[in-house]
């Protein structure tokens, strides 16, 4: 088994799979490229049954437009098709307040505002591609536990192998509480929200059209995204509902009977009566942003480099615009003889994703500040806003631009 490597990919998560299946397609077949996961990556059965991985677990993630893209260069997207459930129109508003509105695909001649996956079928998709590709040598349960800088390029250490691999470049992808990133000195800056998000699936008596609801209420937003439908046709949705910590934790241990009129009285019957909640889960919500991303053979990538609050469903998406835009810069390297690690071409990408990562972070950090803000004032501000979203089009179609990320994808696309 070799132990040098042109690029060690360190976590196997969504972005990590993402980014060895992106780089695959992208470097010439010469590139080698080890990914290294701490958890077992298992054989996925064709189409049958979703994975189970911590990385790909019950959450289910809305993709943006930008991801569309790049999983159809990526000749992904097909396969991913039978489990993507189309967001057709998102209907936000405000409990207790006037203000709402209705962002709909076909007023901006677009097929959908967005696709909702579970993330253990995009898991099923995104490791059978990875089996099947035989591109990316594959080290599973496998953990890194040290790198350190050796000539241009960096030293990695693997728990258990008793010499290090070496590596031209080394892609930290190993989530928001990155051991790799901390052992390597770099900095983060973390600014808690102070919430958490509970997320379970719930199944409704009404149909949901292929409308995603983001209501906005005093405790936090809490969002239902539609979801196919289940084996049964039961009508189902994933809800992200944030709130302050203690009551998170207590409506993610309640009995049923009394979670649900809970959620019913703060979402209201837009889908009809709600029927059932499957298993719930809480995750505590910080915003976590590394001081660096990129260094002489080192990039952080995804969770690692920032996690957002999850209320506008943009912390994946962006993660994977940061993957394509690293691709295609590493691609341009291999053609003008530069070393995968070189610091110069390393921070060409920094400098290409630099404003789309400030507008993405700064979007989804205000979203869910501005619908908590306990003034009144402010409050009806933020009334007439979701109200004015309506009576000016243009506003309304750079919010809808934004929250699907083609801007950033549209503006690269032309420079
Ligand atoms: C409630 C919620 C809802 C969300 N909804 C959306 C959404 O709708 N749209 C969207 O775009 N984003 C969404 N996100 C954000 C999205 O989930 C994250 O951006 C994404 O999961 C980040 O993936 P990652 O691979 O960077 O990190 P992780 O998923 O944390 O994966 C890291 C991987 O690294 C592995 N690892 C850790 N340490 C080591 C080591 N030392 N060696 C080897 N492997 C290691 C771990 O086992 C893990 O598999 C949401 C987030 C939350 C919390």
């Amino acid at each position: 088994m070799p132990d040098s490597f042109d690029i060690v990919i360190a976590g196997g998560g969504m972005v990590g799979i993402s980014l060895a299946l992106q780089l695959g397609v992208a470097l010439p077949p010469e590139t080698s490229i080890l990914l290294v996961e701490g958890f077992p990556i298992p054989e996925p059965a064709p189409g049958e049954a979703p994975v189970h991985h911590p990385a790909f677990d019950a959450r289910s993630t809305a993709l943006s437009y930008s991801t569309r893209l790049i999983y159809e260069r990526m000749q992904l997207w097909d396969d991913l098709s039978q489990w993507l459930c189309a967001i057709e129109s998102i209907h936000v508003s405000s409990r207790g307040r006037f203000g709402s509105t209705l962002l709909r695909a076909s007023d901006h001649d677009w097929p959908a505002l967005g696709y909702v996956v579970e993330n253990s079928w995009l898991g099923n998709t995104l490791i059978r591609q990875l089996r099947q590709g035989g591109r990316v040598e594959v080290r599973s349960p496998a953990k890194v536990i040290g790198a350190s800088p050796r000539g241009t390029g960096v030293s990695v250490e693997l728990a258990g192998d008793v010499s290090p691999v070496s590596a031209e470049l080394l892609l930290v992808a190993d989530g928001a509480n990155s051991n790799l990133r901390d052992c390597l000195g770099v900095a983060v800056s973390e600014k808690p929200y102070r919430q958490h998000a509970l997320v379970a699936n719930i199944a409704f008596a009404e149909p949901h059209r292929g409308c995603a609801y983001e209501r906005f209420t005093d405790e936090g937003p809490l969002a239902v995204l539609p979801l196919l439908p289940a084996r049964d046709g039961e009508h189902r949705g994933s809800l992200v509902w944030t709130l302050p910590p203690e009551r998170a934790h207590h409506l993610c241990n309640c009995p049923e009977e009394e979670f649900l009129p809970t959620l019913q009285q703060r979402f209201g019957y837009r889908l009809g009566r709600l029927l059932r909640v499957g298993e719930r889960h809480e995750y505590p919500l910080s915003l976590v942003q590394s001081s660096e991303q990129v260094r002489q053979g080192i990039v952080v990538m995804g969770n690692a480099a920032h996690a957002l609050h999850p209320v506008a469903g943009q912390g994946f998406n962006l993660a994977l615009r940061d993957v394509a835009e690293l691709a295609r810069v590493l691609a341009q390297g291999v053609a003008e003889g530069l070393p995968a690690g070189d610091l110069g071409l390393l921070q060409r990408y920094q400098h290409r994703q630099q404003k789309d990562q400030h507008r993405t972070i700064a979007f989804s950090d205000r979203v869910p500040a501005l619908f908590m803000h306990a003034d009144p004032l402010l409050g009806m501000g933020r009334d007439l806003a979701l109200a004015g979203l309506d009576f000016m089009p243009g506003l309304k179609r750079e919010f809808v631009r934004h929250a699907a990320g083609v801007s950033a994808a549209g503006e690269r696309a032309n420079g």
